[in-house]
């Protein structure tokens, strides 16, 4: 299906051709038609799936058909992240090129005053976080008496941050009549009952539940020792095909460690996180799509919205707490048909994470069983002349355990190790053209292991104690 069999008008088509899309998304095919027709709407979508456009687009119709537009905020956009709300302004900015609908954004963190000079010049479509929006209402800068058009982004995640309350502080002040655009990516009871009292007579569109959103990105799983997670990182990042990478840490200072350590080993590295500066954080995400830092190394409410067409690997160097998040996690990478690798380290005391994750998404995640740091996993390794040669944390190359430069006929006080079964080849997976290196000597630093050796959370658990 083409974006011209949705009824768009010219303005409209052209800047997506000028953005390159060709065919609407699946919540896109669902959800324009039905808001063109002014009809509320619900959906359960989650970042990824191209539902920013799904309501961006036909908003700008709305407001062009329309023309000329009078006074006043017609259309305002909801959003929890000032990421987000900056993404959803550029979409309105890119996909309403040709349009000449006025639009801007405001959330705190910095200066109000550029903010009220732009409301001042004019705005017909206002995207906001909550907190700023309330603060300009109340100082007597916005008025939504003209609103016609309300977009709740993200709606589940308003609850998660503690903003539920300020929004529907907003919500109490829009015009009764309005159409009303609800989005969330999960629905939880309290979010649920929110839609029920904001939407009227709704259209449904629910795409791709998590589980199968997800399968399309390689997911691969690192047992390994919580303190040996540093040493894992460094050493996968040996690997050059990794090009760019989002780091998910549970912490702020998570996220400050594991910079200091990669900056220790000149890997172009920065943090976003609630405690870096507005600046800073803007700076980090423009460094790192323009590619000057290789690793963005983010906790998850900084990481909310991030917007990045090509990004090949997302790693979770924590498990989070919260299973959803693991499916918002690596729905960063693998975007609009890119393929996506998502690593997740797992230390023995994450294992409920792993299981809720497991369970959410509805299968094991394959498991890389043979890499360098196997052996304080809680598992056991592969016998040591067997084992790959690794990076040390120094920076030096070889293993670090004593002992391992005997030969392979050398006799190990270890268990015997499972046998592995052989590697298959897949040549489109980056991490894998690597593989033949892992056969080199071990004094040499491997190229990341790969899940050739596949087995399942449950198998291992089976065979080995954790
Ligand atoms: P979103 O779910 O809104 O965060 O969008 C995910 C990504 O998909 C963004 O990078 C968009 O630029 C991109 N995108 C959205 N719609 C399309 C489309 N129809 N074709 C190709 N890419 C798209």
């Amino acid at each position: 299906m083409a974006f011209r069999k949705l009824a768009l008008t010219e303005p409209v088509l052209k800047a997506l051709a000028h953005e390159g899309y060709t065919t609407p998304t699946p919540i896109q095919q669902q959800a324009i038609p039905f808001i063109l027709q002014g009809k509320d709407l619900l959906g359960c979508a989650q970042t990824g799936t191209g539902k920013t456009a799904a309501f961006a687009i036909p908003i700008l119709e709305l407001m062009q058909a329309q023309k000329p537009l009078g006074p006043g905020i017609k259309v305002l956009v909801l959003t929890p992240t000032r990421e987000l709300a900056i993404q959803i302004d550029e979409s309105f900015a890119a996909y309403g090129r040709y349009a000449g609908i006025r639009h801007t954004v405001i959330f705190g963190g910095v200066s109000q005053h550029s903010q009220v000079n732009e409301l001042r010049r004019g705005v017909d479509i206002l995207v906001a976080t909550p907190g700023r929006l309330l603060d300009l209402m109340q100082q007597g800068f916005i008025h939504l008496d003209k609103l016609q058009i309300f977009v709740l982004d993200e709606a589940d995640r308003m609850l998660d941050m503690g903003f539920i309350h300020d929004v529907k502080k907003v919500i109490a002040k829009l015009p009764a009549k309005r159409q009303t655009l609800f989005f969330s990516a999960t629905m939880p009871p309290e979010i649920q009952k929110l839609a029920d009292v904001l939407l009227k007579h709704p259209a449904k569109v629910e795409v791709t539940p998590p589980s199968s959103t997800v399968d399309k990105i390689e997911q691969q799983l690192y047992f390994v020792a919580k303190k040996e997670k540093p040493e894992l990182l460094i050493h996968l990042l040996s690997n050059p095909e990794i090009k760019t990478t989002l780091v998910f840490t549970r912490t702020k200072h998570g996220a400050d460690k594991v910079v200091k350590i990669l900056q220790k080993f000149q890997i172009r590295s920065a943090a976003i996180h609630g405690n870096k500066s507005q600046n800073a954080r803007q700076n980090a995400l423009a460094d790192f799509k323009n590619g000057t830092l290789r690793v963005l190394v983010a906790t998850d409410i900084a990481a909310r919205g991030i917007d990045i067409d090509e990004l090949s690997h997302v790693l979770n160097f924590d498990l989070p707490d919260v299973p959803e998040t693991y499916v918002h996690r690596i729905g960063r990478t693998g975007r609009a048909g890119n393929e996506g690798i998502a690593i997740s380290f797992c230390s023995a005391d994450e294992k409920e994470e792993l299981r809720d994750i497991q369970k959410l998404i509805g299968k094991q995640i394959p498991v890389v069983a043979e890499h360098p740091f196997t052996a304080n996993a809680h598992m056991s390794a592969p016998a040591p002349e067997e084992r790959p040669a690794r990076t040390n944390f120094r920076g030096q190359q070889g293993d670090r355990r004593q002992g391992n430069n005997r030969g392979n006929s050398g006799n190990s006080s270890r268990p015997a190790q499972r046998q592995q079964p052989a590697r298959s080849s897949n040549s489109h997976s980056p991490s894998r053209q690597g593989s033949a290196q892992h056969q080199t000597s071990k004094h040499q630093t491997s190229q990341p292991q790969t899940p050739s050796n596949r087995q399942t959370l449950e198998q291992w658990e089976e065979a080995e104690r954790w």
